[in-house]
């Protein structure tokens, strides 16, 4: 959705609580615990308690809480890094993509911290059509 976010697994809360507040992020969370954290509960840093075991459902908590704006801006972040993507041209990654990659697709973004290559393969479409669909109700 082109959000800078981070995941932790859930193992090192105190990471997560120590990083979010360092960063200034917010903590979308299912663990009660967290929420009663003095950090949280004395408001100095923000955590939204997921509520639903349904992503389409958390995602709309998530955008009606934090009143995040419509429309997204989907892929144009590094999922791994949360930096910007560079559009590549098709020459640019020709010796870094799939083969069957490089045949079938046109468009191709660059992460410049970990220079990984991303291109408007199956995951994108399908993303993209849950994305859209969810946008439009
Ligand atoms: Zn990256």
């Amino acid at each position: 959705m082109g959000y800078d976010s981070l995941f932790f697994n859930g193992r090192d809360d105190s990471r997560m609580v120590a990083t979010a507040l360092a960063e200034g992020r917010v903590i979308l969370t299912r663990d009660t615990q967290i929420m009663k954290r003095r950090v949280v509960t004395r408001g100095q840093l923000k955590a939204v308690l997921i509520e639903s075991d349904k992503p389409e459902l958390q995602m709309r908590q998530v955008i009606d809480t934090l009143n995040l704006d419509c429309p997204f801006r989907p892929f144009t972040i590094c999922l791994e890094c949360n930096q910007p993507l560079l559009e590549r041209s098709k020459e640019e990654v020709k010796d870094r993509v799939p083969p069957y990659v490089f045949k079938t697709q046109n468009q191709y973004m660059e992460c410049p911290a970990c220079h990984r290559i991303y291109w408007r393969g199956t995951h994108w479409q399908a993303m993209t059509k849950k994305l859209e669909k969810f946008i439009k109700g």
